[in-house]
């Protein structure tokens, strides 16, 4: 099959390249490296002994989009391309919906120009905001709290719309918990520019010794231990979890949203536990105040993965942290200034 992956060159994206390869698709990555670097696409291409096809533009360049789609001819998209910083959000609302929604527009008029009408979305789990009842199944109210999930709620809406206007029509809107980890070579992995806002990665440039101590947001929590849980998925599994997703919307038409997680929550202090194991370091921290907006406990209800898609995580949390390990460890500061060769 060929599929534009927009987005292509990012964290899961650059991991869902790997297997989308593997597998014996054809791609072309459309993304304009604000968040990623060509290095990526260099290491996926090493990976895979495989050619991509590279378009380096931004998606709110209707008629770029438009170019990529009619000279491709896609049999699919998988639109991984858009901002994803919470606290930005909150900072700069337009940017975020000028990237996420207005991309997206973007990029389903250029499908429609192409006659495409299949697409595989990157939601997220953040769309359900605070819990009503655990876990988090797909009929969970949605009510996100801050402007990036509104535009992931957002989209959502819009390709559903789309996807009613369209009797031809497949979509998955893939709601992700929260991916870490990487791929077992250590080539490719999960590479913040700037402080990293999340745990998993926050913890790996402890462990190698870019920061010094992890800040524990809240030990006040009703948790096991007290510190948030969230339902972590290695990012392995949820680039497999891209290619059930296509393999279901080749079946016929559809509009499903489906969680990707693996069920099972882990604390902030037992996944610390888990970096130690692999890194063979003692990872300092300490307690601090819970961060703003947090919620104790996040995680997925996974039977409509199971049954729709047939997928299921596989990899647990030390293979999430060995992975992770290896990764950081063999690229202390990530891409860095690796050459793109
Ligand atoms: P990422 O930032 O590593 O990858 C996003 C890619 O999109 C980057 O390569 C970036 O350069 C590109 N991009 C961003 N804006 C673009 C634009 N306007 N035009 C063209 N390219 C653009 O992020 P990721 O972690 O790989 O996330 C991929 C998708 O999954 C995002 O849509 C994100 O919101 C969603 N998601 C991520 C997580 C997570 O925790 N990583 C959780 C839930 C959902
Ligand atoms: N967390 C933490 N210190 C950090 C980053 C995160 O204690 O430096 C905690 C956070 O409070 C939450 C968990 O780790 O309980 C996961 O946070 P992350 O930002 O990775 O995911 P999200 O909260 O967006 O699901």
């Amino acid at each position: 099959m060929k599929v534009l992956v927009t987005g292509g060159a990012g964290y899961i994206g650059s991991h869902t390249l790997v297997a989308l390869l593997a597998a014996g698709h054809e791609v072309c990555v459309f993304d304009n490296f604000s968040n990623s670097s060509p290095v990526a696409l260099a290491r996926v291409r090493q990976l895979t002994n495989r050619d991509i096809r590279l378009v380096e533009a931004d998606i709110c360049n209707g008629d770029a989009l438009m170019q990529a789609t009619t000279e491709f001819r896609p049999d699919a998209v998988i639109h991984f391309a858009g901002l994803k910083a919470v606290g930005e959000s909150s900072e700069n609302p337009l940017l975020y919906y000028a990237n996420n929604v207005a991309g997206s527009v973007n990029l389903l008029a250029a499908m429609d120009a192409a006659e495409c009408h299949r697409i595989i979305f990157s939601s997220s789990a953040t769309v359900y905001g605070r819990a009503q009842y655990l876990p988090f199944d797909e009929q969970h109210p949605v009510h996100p709290t801050n402007p990036y999930g509104r535009t992931k709620a957002i989209v959502e809406e819009l390709i559903r719309d789309w996807a009613a206007a369209h009797p031809t029509a497949s979509a998955v809107l893939l709601r992700y918990f929260n991916p870490v980890g990487a791929h077992d070579s250590g080539l490719i992995g999960e590479d913040p520019r700037d402080i990293p806002n999340n745990l998993m990665p926050f913890v790996a440039q402890v462990a190698v010794g870019r920061r010094t101590s992890l800040a524990i947001f809240g030990d006040d929590y009703n948790t096991r231990d007290g510190t948030g849980e969230r339902d972590y998925i290695h990012v392995v599994d949820l680039a497999n979890a891209h290619l059930a997703a296509l393999d279901y919307s080749e079946k016929g038409p559809c509009c499903e949203v489906v969680n990707v997680g693996t069920g099972r929550g882990i604390t902030v202090k037992e996944l610390v536990a888990a970096y130690e194991r692999a890194c063979g370091r003692n990872i300092p921290a300490q307690i601090a105040p819970r961060r703003p907006g947090d919620v104790a406990s996040s995680y997925a209800a996974t039977a409509k993965a199971e049954r729709l898609l047939g997928w299921r995580a596989a990899l647990d949390i030390d293979a999430m942290c060995t992975s992770s390990w290896r990764w950081q460890s063999n690229n202390i500061e990530g891409y860095g200034d690796a050459s793109a060769g």
